[in-house]
């Protein structure tokens, strides 16, 4: 196999190497360089289906060829292992990119490395990202027979349990199987490997100490020809060795970052954000339905259906509460106990409904008149209506409730074809509470109060005598 085959005389090309007058005579003395590399290496080296040499070295091989008077010749092998026994036995004269060994130093000269290869060790992709040799866990890792690490890393870490296998694709495989931990090799042709086959399981698991480093070596009783290469190599411009790399590394590798693992662990963390978001929305939709839920459930434990007004249930808690409040800080209470007169006379004239509506009618009404913030109004009963006010002096409290009796009795109410009014009559407490004054005794006063009301004849108010503990009302007031 001829890369080239041009010989004898030296070009200006050649010339400008700088070939000494004794590497001329050697070389055309030799009339070619034969040469052994590893056929199944890509994408360092390997042969195509003619036998051509193809890879990293041919590409190196051609741009130097152009700079040497003689052709180089590659001596076909089976296998890398018979290519070192070649070289070892003189078969050929050098290999295009061997790593230096001290084994191999012994028949062969190296020339300074020009290919850096990191050593990767490729897992499967549920396994962590390692940096050392002291982190591999016991199980078998694989590596590609015969090649220069073997030696050094057993020497180095002798309890690491290594397998050989005779190519990338089959030590991938076996890691695939699980049969390895991993497999150590160089990162090109890992690379290589995983992506003609398409491995897309595995990942480079970590980058670890120990690159290979890659030089020609020459066969070393014939030093001239150590220095030929030397010198060619060291003449090679840099940008083209980098177009040649380009070419055939087409992954990238950045040491110290797993992306594979950090775009998982980063897809983790976006989708558990996203559940925790869908549970946070969930979470206050389902608050904000029970929130209303309560705030209905509470409308409707507190209030009155047909008027809207507070029930009895909650007024016995709020009077409680007034009373102590007002004792507490000598405010004026006003408790008023409103009841509709005739009120059954009314619905047996008048129908149930036209009831319900005047019902309804005075309940607004009491709204408009008593609407502070402390005032509460409370459907006590059937037609029966109590008023709690706290800190309006009696006085004013009395006036507006006289007043009230009189626009009750002024308003129509017209409803299903009815149009009539009616009156009420109310018995009420306003007064600074005395400490010893209990609700039950207050609501008995009240209640008296609209009995007297009643009593004197309806459509008035009847309040209770300032300071008056007893039952006595000695002081009634007819609506004017
Ligand atoms: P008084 O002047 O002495 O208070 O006479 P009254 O007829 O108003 O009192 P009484 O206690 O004898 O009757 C109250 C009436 O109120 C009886 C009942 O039919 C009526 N009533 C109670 N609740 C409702 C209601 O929700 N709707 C209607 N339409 N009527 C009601
Ligand atoms: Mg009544
Ligand atoms: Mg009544």
């Amino acid at each position: 196999m001829l890369l080239c085959c041009l010989a004898g005389t030296v070009t200006a090309r050649q010339s400008e190497v700088g070939f000494s007058q004794a590497e001329l005579n050697y070389l055309q003395h030799k009339g070619e360089l034969s040469y052994c590399i590893d056929p199944d290496w890509m994408p360092f080296e390997g042969v195509d289906t003619q036998g051509r040499h193809m890879g990293i070295s041919a590409d190196y091989l051609q741009l130097l060829q152009q700079k040497l008077p003689v052709s180089f010749r590659l001596v076909p092998t089976k296998n890398w292992a018979q290519s070192l026994q070649y070289a070892k036995d003189r078969r050929c004269d050098f290999l295009p990119l061997a790593m230096k060994t001290p084994e191999r130093s012994s028949y062969l000269n190296f020339s300074t490395v020009y290919l850096n290869i990191p050593t990767v060790l490729v897992t499967s992709i549920d396994k962590a990202y390692l940096t050392d040799f002291s982190d591999l866990p016991p199980q078998a890792i694989g590596v590609r027979r015969g090649y220069g690490f073997i030696e050094l890393y057993k020497n180095q870490y002798p309890a690491l349990h290594i397998m050989q296998y005779d190519s990338y694709d089959e030590g991938l495989l076996a890691v695939q199987q699980g049969i390895l931990y991993g497999f150590l090799g160089n990162m090109g042709s890992i690379s290589y490997s995983l992506q003609q086959n398409k491995m897309h399981n595995l990942k480079i698991a970590g980058r670890l100490h120990g690159d290979s480093e890659l030089s020609f070596a020459s066969r070393n009783d014939e030093p001239l020809l150590g220095s030929i290469l030397q010198k060619l190599l060291l003449r090679l411009p840099t940008q083209q060795q980098q177009q040649i790399n380009n070419r055939w590394f087409s992954i990238r590798y950045e040491q110290g970052v797993d992306y594979k693992l950090v775009w998982q662990v980063l897809a983790g963390a976006a989708a558990l954000g996203l559940l925790w978001l869908w549970a946070y929305l969930k979470l206050n939709r389902l608050n904000k339905a029970l929130t209303k839920a309560n705030a209905e459930l509470e409308q409707l434990s507190q209030h009155d259906p047909l008027t809207g007004l507070y029930n009895r249930q909650f007024f016995d808690q709020k009077l409680q509460d007034a009373l102590a409040l007002c004792q507490r800080q000598q405010l004026t209470l006003t408790v008023a106990m409103m009841d509709l007169d005739h009120f059954k006379q009314l619905n047996d004239e008048c129908g149930h409904l036209y009831g319900d509506a005047c019902l309804r009618q005075f309940s607004s009404l009491c709204r408009s008149y008593f609407q502070r913030p402390q005032d509460m109004l409370v459907r006590y009963g059937g037609e029966e209506f109590m008023l709690i006010s706290v800190g309006t002096e009696a006085s004013a409290m009395e006036k507006l409730l006289r007043a009230f009796v009189g626009v009750i009795a002024s308003t129509e109410i017209n409803h299903d074809e009815h149009c009539r009014s009616c009156t009420i009559s109310i018995g009420a407490y306003s007064d600074v509470p005395d400490l010893l004054l209990d609700k039950k005794f207050l609501l008995q006063q009240v209640d008296e109060a609209l009995y007297q009301a009643k009593k004197q004849g309806r459509d008035q108010l009847v309040l209770i005598p300032a300071q008056q503990s007893g039952s006595e009302l000695t002081q009634t007031t007819k609506q004017p």
